[in-house]
């Protein structure tokens, strides 16, 4: 009955259908919303480059923004295990469970990398579904917005030749924006870095930068003064030309191993928000390949 009512409202009113409400888990993700529905949508985002996704608390606002939302933007792959259950669970959202056309998990779209032998959390990792950092490759970010659109357009189909266009128009100039990255970072190839999380393991593959060591010993396991000290002995004859980290990484073992080591530690943007120039998704890449351009080769 309610239904019903409401789709004679809708046909009353054609125009007066409210703002989608989309809950994003992480900025990149909330970034690609915006570009796909534009200003028509209210956009939550939970995390901010700063903030460790793997590890969040399910505050009351964000518990009551999820509550009210059509749509949950999300990585998936297990990243946001540590959280996103609970924000289900306390939200009462029917909405959003897992198989409705409101739960929407970016990482389902996309090849991952690292993807361990046998699922488990053996010994703390992070990571068991594979890495789940999937948005550092722009052509992830374009297979996730096809799919993307076509969920839009499923959750609010008064809008689905909005959705279309907007799509037509984002990947139109991704393209393009992808055309000119690889071409300006084609000399990064072979780039050897060191990694303290396995954050940027889709950026690598992408540009074949070579990450021939991680801080942590696996991921989410921070590195023991026993562990940084083999890095040391492993890497000081052919030491990386920096140690990379996200904006949300404690410095304090990058900067250690980078005194050693003698190289640069470089904060990377990582997402959305995470550095000057990164208010969207090009600026994103923009700013992370002329961060990496600038070390010394
Ligand atoms: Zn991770």
């Amino acid at each position: 009955m309610k239904l019903r009512i409401l789709a004679g409202l809708l046909m009353l009113f054609p125009f007066s259908a409210g703002a989608l409400e989309i809950f994003a888990c992480e900025p990149e993700w909330a970034a690609l919303a915006r570009e796909l529905a534009g200003d028509d949508a209210n956009i939550t985002v939970a995390t901010t480059a700063f903030q460790d996704p793997h590890r969040l608390e399910a505050k009351p606002s964000l518990i009551a923004a999820f509550r009210g939302a059509d749509l949950l933007i999300c990585t998936g792959a297990d990243l946001e295990v540590g959280w996103l259950p609970l924000l289900l669970r306390r939200s009462g959202n029917p909405q959003l469970r897992p198989g409705q056309p409101g739960y929407f998990m970016a990482a389902d779209y996309v090849r991952k990398l690292e993807l361990p032998d046998r699922l488990d959390r053996a010994e703390g990792d992070m990571h068991p579904q594979g890495n789940p950092h999937v948005h550092l490759n722009p052509h992830n970010i374009a297979r996730i917005a096809k799919a993307l659109a076509e969920r839009l357009a499923q959750i609010d189909p008064a809008r689905s030749a909005d959705y279309q266009r907007t799509q037509s128009d984002f990947l139109l100039r991704w393209d393009v924006a992808i055309a000119a990255w690889e071409s300006t970072a084609a000399d990064l190839a072979g780039l050897r870095l060191v990694s303290h999380h396995r954050g940027f393991s889709y950026l690598a593959d992408w540009l074949y930068l070579e990450i021939v060591a991680d801080i942590e010993p696996k991921p989410g396991i921070p590195p023991s003064a026993s562990h940084l000290a083999s890095l040391v002995e492993q890497l000081a004859p052919h030491p990386p030309v920096a140690i990379i980290r996200t904006p949300y990484t404690d410095a304090k073992a990058s900067l250690w191993l980078s005194d050693k080591l003698g190289v640069p530690a470089l904060q990377l943007p990582y997402t959305v928000g995470g550095g000057d120039g990164t208010d969207d998704l090009f600026g994103l890449f923009d700013q992370t390949l002329r961060l990496l351009g600038d070390l010394p080769k």
